[in-house]
């Protein structure tokens, strides 16, 4: 049995209160962690605000020699990790260990990027008057973070976050406390000073006590109800914010795409991780000429897919993270039988799989606008298959959501995939592509997805507050455009 405690100013400290964490594959307790109460969550803040006067200072070099060190400890522990990930929330351990490694990429990407990236502009305004700007760390930085990549997520606030001269502290999902721990340790372990981060584990109370508290920035990524109770919260405070939030992708294929390669990448896309994937292609529409060859062949392939224990090398899929998911995912299957949609494969609970929280991989077709799964997210292994005659009403259906984060169109010629990136109302689109994510390219979600920017240059800049300085080097003794007005 594990036992969590929380990394408050560089030490580690027990409290009152604890909480368990759950294998969704067993239904087993892996261990007890701290529940932070108010009280740890504003001492944790206090700590992080002292250790940013000092961490601000340290050249940016130095800080990003830090981050070289963080990432070598995570390879290091490489394979510990990948397990904790798996036994927490359930996914393929190839799956976790993909996560560990896309990582380190990350890391590495802000390693040697991120102080180009605060390099600040001259701007000559005239012989004797010149300008230039200056990015400055904003200060505390409060990191909330879902439990479906425990460890990819976290990261990408705290290394851009970090190298920027912040500090942060950290409240990790409660459904994945362990995880966010042993992001404190290999980030102790790798010498970061005393109270640079902070990490109370807790659940959503231990949330709200971070947003209320004497921090400068959210930055927050999960559902669009949480996003939108943060934004409610925060308004108060002022403090800036980054919202990372949920999406119901489109998958739009074209009837000129490559077929097979289509139906791969929508079965990976859909189901990996179990479908709990923000940019998973939660609505696919498929031109309708080629819909009855598409639908065999999705059927087909994810009817071979193996379900189980993600320790077992075997499994494609793992069980979902916990009972309260997967029962939000069977209302909206059966709203959606109800009205009138057809199960093509799956839609229960597998009979030789009752101790976990599993779900069958699901196939849905003739799915309408009027079902909760075109309009609600669908955050676990069930695929909804609509077909639509032309590039027109592809868009109209695409864009019928309240959700703007990803879109993923498939076709062979150039123009419509041009034509359709314009037109989708989202952030991100993939063309014959799907569910990739590479560093150096912003993630960003509009409408209720969310307003925040992750990765690339727009990433770190997320953490920095913009100066500017004007400069006046000249001898005149006063302005054209100062007092007295009128010619006097
Ligand atoms: P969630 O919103 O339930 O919880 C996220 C985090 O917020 C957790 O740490 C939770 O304890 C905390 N929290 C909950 N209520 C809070 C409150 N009122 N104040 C402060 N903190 C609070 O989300 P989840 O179930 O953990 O994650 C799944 C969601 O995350 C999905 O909607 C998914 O699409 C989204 N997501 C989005 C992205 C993205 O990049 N856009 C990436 C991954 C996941």
């Amino acid at each position: 049995m594990l036992d969590g405690k929380l990394l408050i100013g560089g030490k580690w400290k027990t409290c009152e209160k604890t909480f368990e964490s759950l294998n969704p594959a067993t239904g087993d307790i892996i261990g007890r962690a701290c529940l932070a109460g108010s009280e740890e969550v504003i001492e944790a803040v206090k700590k992080a605000k002292l250790a940013q006067k000092t961490w601000n200072k340290i050249d940016i070099s130095d800080r990003v020699k830090i981050f070289t060190r963080i990432r070598d400890e995570l390879l290091k522990r490489s394979q510990d990790i990948s397990n904790l990930i798996t036994m927490e929330m359930g996914r393929p351990l190839f799956e976790s260990n993909i996560e560990v490694h896309l990582t380190s990429e990350m890391i590495n990407y802000f390693v040697n990027e991120g102080k180009t990236f605060l390099e600040g502009d001259a701007i000559q305004i005239n012989s004797h008057n010149f300008s230039f700007t200056r990015f400055e760390p904003v200060g505390v930085v409060g990191i909330i973070k879902p439990w479906n990549y425990p460890l990819l997520l976290p990261f990408w606030a705290i290394a851009p976050a970090l190298i920027a001269g912040n500090t942060v502290v950290l409240k990790p999902s409660d459904l994945t406390p362990f995880v966010g721990i042993e992001i404190g340790k290999i980030c102790q372990d790798a010498g970061i000073p005393d109270g640079v981060i902070n990490v109370v584990t807790g659940d959503v109370f231990t949330g709200k006590s971070l947003v209320s508290s004497d921090i400068d920035m959210v930055s927050f990524t999960g559902s669009s109800a949480t996003g939108k109770n943060i934004m409610k919260n925060s308004a108060d405070k002022l403090h800036r914010i980054s919202l990372e939030l949920g999406g119901s992708d489109a998958f739009i294929v074209f009837k000129d795409a490559d077929i097979e390669e289509a139906i791969n990448g929508a079965v990976w896309g859909r189901f990996m991780n179990c479908g709990q994937v923000c940019i998973s292609p939660k609505r696919i529409f498929v031109e309708d000429d080629i819909a009855d060859s598409f639908i065999e062949g999705f059927v087909k392939k994810t009817g071979d897919l193996v379900i189980g224990n993600g320790l077992d090398p075997e499994t494609d899929i793992g069980p979902m993270v916990n009972m309260e998911q997967r029962e939000k995912l069977k209302l909206q299957v059966e709203d959606a039988i109800r009205k009138g949609a057809v199960v093509e494969l799956g839609g229960k609970i597998p009979l030789s799989l009752q101790d976990g929280f599993y779900y069958e991989p699901t196939v849905l077709t003739g799915v309408t606008p009027k079902m909760n799964v075109m309009n609600e997210e669908v955050f676990g292994p069930v695929a909804a298959i609509s077909v639509f005659e032309n590039m027109d009403e592809a868009i109209a259906l695409a864009n019928r959501t309240i959700y703007g984060l990803g879109a993923s169109v498939w076709t062979k010629n150039l123009d419509t995939a041009m034509s359709m990136s314009s037109q989708l109302e989202c952030g991100m689109v993939w063309v014959n592509e799907i569910c990739t994510l590479h560093p150096q390219c912003p993630w960003c979600g509009i409408k209720h997805s969310g307003m925040g920017k992750d990765l690339a240059k727009y990433g770190i800049r997320e953490f920095v507050s913009i100066k500017h300085v004007n400069i006046n080097t000249g001898t005149e003794k006063t302005r054209s455009w100062w007092f007295p007005y009128g010619g006097r």
